[in-house]
């Protein structure tokens, strides 16, 4: 990597306007993967804009029922906080089986969902349970929807000069439950495949919703809308878990590389949202909400 600058401000307006001052500009967050990837074009000449000066970026906070993380919060710190264990357990779980623990004390959510590696676990989560994002740029905020974040890997949808602030999670109604489950790379420990569950029961025990979303198993982290349709209305056996998961290859270009197979993981995608499901139904079935 060559490094032609390195700025440190201390608020989002002078951030935001220092990322618009050069195409070679970089958000730095955790930099657990930027400062990793030398080889990446977007690294040469860069100037880096470090945004942990700035303050109010790693808050955890309950607004309005649901809840808002800071882009900067670290994965260990979403991993280890108590009510998103119990309210998005899906979350915690890909924040805890994300790298290891060096990686999760540095790395961000912030910098998790921009990095758009195909094999990121957040992004799984986070499209499971609704997530929206704020969007800092230089006239103002803008509110995006997860799924509309990665357009490729390692390419995401934002502008040169924009920032992510807050990741919003939306209220989970009672009778809510969700899950993650993943295969990790042994050497990397990226998602091969990563599925996420989240599920809200109706009052006689059917499912009144469903998301599901895999990561690691396509080029870009994807909604499996094909299993969340198939669930709506069903009471959740056993059986009846198995035979939604197998939706979850539906209108999926599964990918092959030197690690797996496109079959394997597609093998892999049903296998996980059957786990996930089961799970989440589990958490559902037991939670009075709150
Ligand atoms: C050994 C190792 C193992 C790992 N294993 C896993 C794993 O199993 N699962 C997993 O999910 N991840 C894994 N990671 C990746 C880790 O989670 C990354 O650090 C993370 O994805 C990037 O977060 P960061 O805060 O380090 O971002 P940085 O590296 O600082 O930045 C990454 C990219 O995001 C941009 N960016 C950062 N923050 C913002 C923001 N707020 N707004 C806009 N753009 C921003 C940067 O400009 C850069 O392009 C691993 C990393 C390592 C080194």
């Amino acid at each position: 990597m060559r490094l032609a600058d390195y700025l440190a401000p201390d608020s989002l307006d002078e951030a935001v306007a220092l990322l618009g001052a050069s195409t070679s500009s970089r958000a730095l967050a955790g930099g657990h993967s930027l400062l990793l990837e030398p080889n990446r074009s977007r690294m040469t000449d860069a100037v880096l804009v470090d945004l942990r000066r700035i303050s109010g970026l790693a808050d955890i906070e309950v607004r309005r029922g649901g809840v808002q993380i800071g882009a900067m919060t670290t994965l260990a710190a979403i991993a280890n906080d108590k009510m998103i264990q119990d309210r998005y357990s899906a979350l915690a779980e890909a924040a805890g089986a994300a790298g290891d623990a060096q990686v999760r004390n540095r790395a961000t959510i912030g910098g998790n969902l921009a990095d758009a590696n195909p094999g990121a676990d957040l992004p799984a989560a986070l499209l499971a349970l609704g997530a929206e994002l704020e969007v800092r740029h230089p006239s103002g905020t803008r509110t995006q929807t997860a799924d509309g974040l990665w357009v490729g890997p390692f390419e995401n949808s934002l502008r040169q000069s924009e920032v992510i602030t807050v990741v919003s999670l939306p209220p989970q109604p009672a009778q809510s439950g969700s899950a993650y489950e993943k295969i990790s790379h042994p050497a990397t420990l990226y998602a091969i495949c990563g599925v996420a569950a989240s599920v809200t029961l109706a009052p006689d025990g059917t499912i009144r919703a469903c998301r599901c979303a895999v990561t690691g198993a396509a080029t870009i982290p994807t909604t499996l809308a094909a299993v969340g349709q198939a669930a709506a209305g069903l009471t959740p056996d056993a059986e009846t878990l198995a035979t939604v998961a197998e939706q979850a290859d539906r209108n999926l270009t599964f990918e092959g590389d030197r690690f797996a197979s496109a079959e394997y993981r597609r093998n892999l995608t049903t296998v996980l949202t059957e786990r996930a499901l089961t799970r989440a139904v589990e958490r559902a079935t037991t939670n009075a909400g709150g």
